[in-house]
């Protein structure tokens, strides 16, 4: 698949991440009983504190923060990728 690393990470804004934030290590104390992130609006799937997200949530901050001399961005992305495909099967394809 071709991903313009330009436009930055291609979220499909699903919200599969924020539905099972509670078996992520670095954020799961942001999890709820059903494991939901307290800070996803189920109506919508967006994040209700978008722009003061954790830096886990955003995939480029953290790929320029921690990943740039480890792995292209391109590779990044798709390892990422591949992760919310495997969450969206979790959540039944949301
Ligand atoms: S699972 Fe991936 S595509 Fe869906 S909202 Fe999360 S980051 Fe975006
Ligand atoms: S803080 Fe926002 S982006 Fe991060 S898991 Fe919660 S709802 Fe999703």
């Amino acid at each position: 698949m071709e991903i313009d690393v330009k436009k930055g990470f291609p979220c499909k804004k699903c919200g599969a991440c924020c539905r099972n934030i509670g078996k992520a290590f670095f954020v799961k104390n942001l999890a709820l009983s059903d494991g939901i992130c307290m800070f996803l609006d189920q109506s919508t799937n967006l994040c209700m504190r978008y722009e003061n997200r954790p830096i886990f949530c955003n995939v480029d901050a953290f790929y320029d923060k921690y990943m740039t001399d480890k792995i292209s961005r391109d590779q990044f992305y798709k390892e990422n990728i591949k992760t919310c495909e495997e969450l969206r099967m979790l959540t039944n394809g949301r």
